[in-house]
């Protein structure tokens, strides 16, 4: 039986192929990432088996409660605030984290990636429209922040991410995902000694189009996909 979900990610990855090709990019290059928080094992499968094989969660318990009973082949990406105390849980389970978004957090993923013998690759989250409720460094201070934390050997800074404002035409993110991008490329100017970044997570599901125009690498899309929310 063909789900709504199967058809929904079908409409999103042919707009997101539309909004890659007016910006003269290749859809290969764009990632969509399901955002399942709140939904259940049954549901995600469906869109595993649709062919979105990374998952992203805003909770570490939600993570560990779905780590276990999904197949193998999923990848999961933390894009929620993160608090250090919970990094050892997510340390070995995660492949990317989006949200870091204090040198506290850096050092600690950088220690607890140390024990566990890898290189943590992550993002630096940028509140870029500067807004109270969000968390995320201002652009101001990125590079500053991003210098410091090429210095540490067991996390790999591979770019940026915003969570945009919320708004009813995903234009009126534009100027956000234009200044997102500018950003990285302005800090991957200077040439900082193991900063390359080649990853920006902007978008979501009301302004994906937008962002993939801007230069969106991931997109992390969950009403899109799944319909609404239901907190219960
Ligand atoms: C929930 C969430 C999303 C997905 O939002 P939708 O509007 O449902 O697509 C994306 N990014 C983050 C950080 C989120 O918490």
């Amino acid at each position: 039986m063909e789900s709504f979900i199967r058809e929904n990610i079908e409409v999103i990855r042919e707009k997101i192929a539309r909004a890659a090709e007016k910006a003269g990019r290749d859809p290969k290059d764009v990632l969509l990432l399901a955002v399942t928080k709140t939904i259940d094992n049954e549901r995600i499968r469906e869109a595993v088996d649709a062919g979105l094989c990374e998952l992203g969660e805003n909770k570490v318990q939600e993570i560990m409660d779905k780590y276990d009973t999904l197949c193998r082949d999923v990848k999961w990406h933390m894009i929620g605030h993160l608090q250090t105390n919970k990094v050892k849980y997510i340390i070995d389970k995660v492949t990317l984290i989006h949200s870091v978004d204090s040198l506290k957090l850096a050092e600690e993923i950088n220690k607890k990636a140390a024990k566990a013998e890898k290189v943590m690759d992550i993002l630096v989250e940028i509140n870029v429209a500067d807004e109270e409720s969000k968390f995320g460094i201002t652009c101001d201070v990125a590079e500053d922040i991003i210098r410091k934390l090429s210095t540490m050997h067991n996390i790999r800074v591979r770019g940026l991410m915003t969570v945009a404002p919320f708004v009813e035409d995903g234009e009126q993110n534009r100027p956000v995902f234009v200044r997102l991008r500018q950003l990285l490329v302005d800090i991957n100017a200077k040439k900082i000694d193991n900063v390359n970044m080649d990853i920006l997570s902007m978008g979501m599901t009301g302004d994906y189009e937008v962002a993939v125009e801007e230069g969106a690498t991931i997109v992390r899309v969950g009403t899109g996909i799944f319909g609404p929310r239901v907190y219960l």
